[in-house]
């Protein structure tokens, strides 16, 4: 029951009684459930098929099927790329219905944040090469040990990284830092791209929320990314943010507990 209420007064300002409302919302909490595992089941259903779609079609680039004319090999590597937007999207899907009911496990742990700063930076350097853009790790040392899920940290990293590289401009670079804030350590990650309007700012981490300008669009994407990115840096303790204008690039950040020594600082 969602209650609320307040006391009544009178023209003259005298008390008269008050005022008490509820609303059942049983029904809006099943419909939210049902919608949920519907969404969790399909998505899971969807992923057997799409995984052997995805094998077959890279034992055909591997030459499994023999020599293939140069036309079928394009055809069979837009398939692929296609596959693996679906996969993408099924992944988020999953994700972000495990994150709202509560059953993605986390795995929180003291790590040094250097070597996964560097393992982020090297796995999205082919795609930041797609659209000519460079990126940079700013030094940093590696004593900074910070308490999180690094596969989920990862997880974070790839996706500003990659909507970094997606909106920035042929020849950008993009800047990757970290300064510790109290007792925090924030990450930036920093474009000279498209940038973002200071009123679009407040619905950028919400589900399905997409910028409504040609860029957003010809590049593509789900607007599920930053949503997670949120859910997953609050549920290891964190914040995220963006300062940006439209135009001027944009500076995605999060903080997260820093990890004084490994013994003391274990949640
Ligand atoms: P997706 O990138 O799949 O669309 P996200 O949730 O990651 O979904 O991002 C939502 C939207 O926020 C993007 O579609 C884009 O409009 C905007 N956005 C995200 N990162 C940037 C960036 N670095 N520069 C400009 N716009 C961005």
């Amino acid at each position: 029951l969602l209650t609320s209420g307040g006391p009544l007064y009178d023209a003259e300002g005298r008390f008269k009684g008050a005022m008490i409302a509820m609303l059942d919302i049983t029904e809006r909490r099943q419909i939210e459930q049902m919608k949920g595992r519907f969404i969790a089941t399909v998505s899971h259903e969807l992923r057997t098929p799409l995984t052997s779609i995805s094998g077959a079609i890279a034992l055909l680039l591997g030459g499994a099927g023999g020599d293939m004319p140069e036309a079928g090999r394009r055809m069979l590597g837009i398939a692929q790329d296609n596959t693996q937007r679906l996969q993408a999207l099924i992944n988020d899907l999953l994700d972000i219905e495990r994150l709202e009911s509560g059953l993605l496990p986390l795995k929180l742990g003291v790590q040094p944040l250097l070597p996964l700063l560097q393992r982020a930076i090297e796995s999205n350097q082919p795609y930041a090469e797609r659209f000519n853009v460079s990126l940079v790790l700013q030094p940093l040392s590696a004593e900074l040990h910070l308490i999180c899920d690094a596969e989920r940290l990862l997880q974070v990293m790839d996706n500003l990284l990659s909507n970094a590289a997606k909106f920035s401009h042929a020849g950008d670079s993009i800047v990757v830092d970290c300064r510790v804030i109290d007792d925090q350590v924030q990450v930036q990650v920093t474009d000279q791209g498209v940038g973002i309007a200071i009123e679009q700012q407040s619905r950028l981490f919400q589900r399905f929320f997409q910028v409504d300008d040609s860029t957003s669009r010809k590049r593509g994407g789900t607007g599920l990314g930053l949503a997670i990115s949120k859910e997953l840096v609050e549920r290891m303790g964190g914040s995220i943010g963006v300062d940006s204008q439209a135009g001027q690039g944009a500076c995605f950040w999060f903080r997260l507990p820093l990890a004084g020594s490994p013994d003391r600082s274990m949640p």
